[in-house]
């Protein structure tokens, strides 16, 4: 298993397949996806290879992300050939729902087992204003069919101040009768969005005393747990979680590795620069050379990030590297 000087255990690593995206969320890519470098992002080979390397010690599970991660066209095959990764017991794919319901079968019969849905809003203009396309209908119709085929479904909603941080009243409607989660994400701040950051950001503890008030109960917190912290109510199927990065704390409970679509290992996603992992990955027989090298490198992965000091690494917007 890999461990970190302060004991954290990673089973679990995030793979950015892309860096491109066809949204422009407001937090994110306000302008659009813009090509900044020669974009070659690591082969269907050089990814399984990685995640066999990973899995050889420990990773049980596994999210692709990007960008979009849809807009990989061997999507499909790349899901199929981790899922066939022995060890890999859980396959996600974290999304912003565009052309969904063409796609969710298949991924389904590759081998996914859990999907996050990016929905920023449930009401449909302001859906449309934060992530610059209208398609809200398209993007619920895909969750539902998510659900129908008995996969694990969570929502991703980003706090924002003045946008959707009223809008808790539709969420938690949503989960009244669906067995899915809402995690809301505290606004991060990363190099492209100080200004943005320092209009919209507000602590999760406005949604906290919301569920407090209507008699939402906090799960106990399991070791091997991330740090969304879940809440659960009697008379709802659905869940709520809060993640909250500006906390105290926060990091202590970290379980997650990142590899961005170029193949760089990022010990935290506000790390200041990430580490080459390409060369490793052109042989199988590579995978011994790998394995010790992410080893010594997780020695540099320090306690916490600095975040709340206005310090986001070298991380320009999430789609670098997937949330
Ligand atoms: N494009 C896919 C999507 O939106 O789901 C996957 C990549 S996206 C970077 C992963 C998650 O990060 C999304 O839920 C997105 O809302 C979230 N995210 C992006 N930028 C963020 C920021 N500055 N602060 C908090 N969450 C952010
Ligand atoms: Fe694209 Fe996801 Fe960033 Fe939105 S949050 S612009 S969907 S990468």
């Amino acid at each position: 298993m890999f461990v970190d000087q302060f004991e954290r255990k990673f089973s679990y690593l995030r793979l950015s397949v892309t860096d491109i995206c066809n949204f422009s969320c407001s937090y994110c890519l306000p302008d659009g996806y813009q090509c900044h470098y020669q974009h070659q992002p690591l082969s269907l080979a050089e990814m399984t290879r990685l995640v066999k390397g990973f899995a050889a010690n420990g990773l049980s599970k596994v999210r692709l992300t990007g960008g979009e991660p849809a807009v990989r066209k061997d999507l499909v095959h790349l899901i199929e050939a981790t899922a066939n990764i022995s060890g890999i017991e859980t396959i996600a794919v974290t999304t912003n729902g565009y052309h969904l319901p063409q796609h969710i079968q298949d991924w389904k019969n590759a081998g996914l087992n859990a999907i996050n849905i990016s929905v920023d809003s449930l009401d449909a203009p302001l859906f449309k204003t934060i992530t610059g396309h209208d398609r809200l209908h398209e993007v619920l119709q895909g969750l539902e069919m998510a659900l129908d085929l008995n996969l694990k479904v969570k929502i991703n909603a980003v706090l924002l101040k003045g946008q959707n941080h009223t809008q808790l009243p539709l969420f938690l409607d949503f989960v009244k009768k669906r067995d899915i989660a809402i995690r809301f994400i505290e606004l991060m701040q990363t190099g492209d969005n100080k200004s943005y950051f320092d209009r919209h950001h507000l602590s999760g503890n406005i949604i906290k005393q919301h569920l407090d008030k209507q008699g939402w109960k906090q799960l106990p917190r399991q070791v091997t747990a991330g740090p969304a912290v879940e809440y659960i109510h009697p008379n709802y199927q659905g869940k709520i979680g809060l993640i909250m990065p500006y906390s105290k704390d926060f990091c202590s409970s970290c379980n997650r590795l990142r590899v961005s679509s170029q193949g760089n290992l990022h010990l935290c996603l506000f790390a200041s620069k990430g580490h080459s992992l390409r060369f490793l990955l052109q042989r199988d027989e590579q995978q011994a050379e790998l394995i010790s090298h992410i080893e010594s490198l997780l020695y540099q992965k320090e306690k916490t990030h600095y975040l709340q000091d206005g310090y986001s690494g070298s991380t320009y917007n999430l789609s670098m590297l997937g949330g």
